[in-house]
């Protein structure tokens, strides 16, 4: 997509967030997750949108609201080639680094279903550890270790 048309996309966001180039069907699993609606602020969600070079796509909007940098983070672990555009006064004003973080907390549910976590009053905990082929995520209360494909597609 060149910068033009990237442009016209996002010039309805005066001030927020614009998370792009998002893998479709992920669009309203990371609404839902990062409780994007919860803020009262206007969302808008595409889609299945056309992307030329990654097929279709879903991308967020989302007013008066910026990613903290743990959000950020937990958001490379679903979508690690998504872009997260700040936007001030109608300009995208910077890129929001998406780095892979040490632990996720209170995000995904553990995939082992006898696992303390379902049953205790606990946040889940995962430690995370990227290898050569691969992300895995350590819970820390069953002690198992699973690929992150596994542990962000729990429900
Ligand atoms: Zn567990």
């Amino acid at each position: 997509m060149s910068e033009k048309v990237y442009a016209r996309n996002v010039e309805a966001l005066k001030n927020g967030t614009v998370i792009d180039h998002i893998p479709a069907g992920l669009g309203l699993r990371i609404l839902d997750l990062f409780e994007l609606t919860s803020y009262g602020e206007r969302v808008t969600v595409g889609l299945n949108l056309s992307s030329g070079h990654m097929g279709n796509k879903d991308l967020i909007k989302v007013e008066n609201l910026v990613l903290t940098e743990g959000q950020a983070n937990e958001l490379a672990l679903l979508a690690p080639k998504c872009t997260v555009s700040v936007i001030e006064n109608f300009e995208v004003v910077r890129k929001q680094k998406l780095a892979i973080p040490a632990e996720v907390t209170d995000l995904f549910a553990c995939p082992n279903s006898n696992c303390v976590s379902h049953v205790e009053p606990v946040q889940s905990h995962f430690s995370v550890r990227v290898t050569e082929h691969d992300t895995k995520m350590k819970c820390k209360y069953c002690e198992k270790v699973f690929s992150k494909d596994i542990v962000v597609a729990v429900r």
